[in-house]
């Protein structure tokens, strides 16, 4: 397995971007990586023993393993400690490389709270529009009977015409509203939606889809990168 290993580029939190094979993947909370980590700070090669051969990249870099600084270092071990760059960014080595075998076991249980909550704001703005089109009746309704009553009485004639129109145009003001924060609504759920409901496997992250949390748990397993699910 061999990885190069630095700060993500182009954002204002930073986390650490680990490429493999041309793929890169993000590792840890935005932000916590410090500007003192290189974009590619070190070249890691691991052998089938696990042993950890790691190389700093660029020569104004500083590498430190279990405490000492040193350029390049072979025969070491995933919990050996590493630390990168003068603020001595802690490199997890060992999740990290557990996270790219997927022989690892997440625990899925927070994405209960996401499926959950997007399901039922999806059916609230579903509620939300069916009593807005029947809503959408009254005006109509509201109008021709104030025609129909100016029809009779002459006296309210021009205040009941009025009554029609300010009625209609109410009506037709908070429908054009809600048509534009209707779809803006249902966009911004859905893009929340596909930022949280991943896989936990911070080497996979991949959006899983709408499948219902119940059957993301009969599964066991993410269908992308294979690591298993449990609650
Ligand atoms: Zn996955």
């Amino acid at each position: 397995m061999e990885l190069t290993i630095g700060r993500e580029s182009g954002v204002d939190n930073p986390r650490l971007a680990v490429e493999q094979n041309g793929k890169t993947f993000y590792w840890g909370k935005p932000g916590s990586v410090p500007r003192s980590v290189s974009r590619k700070h070190c070249l890691v090669k691991i052998d089938d023993d696990s042993k950890v051969l790691i190389e700093d990249i660029t020569p104004n870099n500083f590498m430190y393993i279990n405490g000492m600084d040193c350029k390049k270092k072979g025969g070491i071990t995933l919990s050996d400690t590493i630390e990168l760059g003068p603020d001595r960014y802690r490199l997890d080595l060992e999740g990290i490389v557990k996270a790219l075998s997927s022989q690892q076991t997440y625990s899925i249980a927070t994405l209960k709270g996401v499926y959950d909550s997007y399901q039922k704001e999806k059916y609230d703005i579903q509620v939300y529009q069916g009593k807005l089109n029947a809503l959408s009746t009254l005006p109509g309704i509201l109008s021709m009977t104030s025609i129909g009553i100016a029809v009779f009485i002459e006296n309210a004639r021009l205040v009941m015409i009025i009554v029609a129109a300010v009625f209609a145009l109410v009506f037709a003001l908070i429908r054009y509203r809600n048509a534009s924060k209707i779809p803006s609504r249902t966009k911004k759920l859905d893009e929340e939606f596909r930022d949280k409901y991943i896989c936990p496997n911070p080497a996979c992250g991949h959006f899983l889809g709408v499948t219902p949390y119940k059957e993301l748990l009969k599964n066991r397993t993410c269908p992308y990168c294979k690591s298993k699910f449990t609650e």
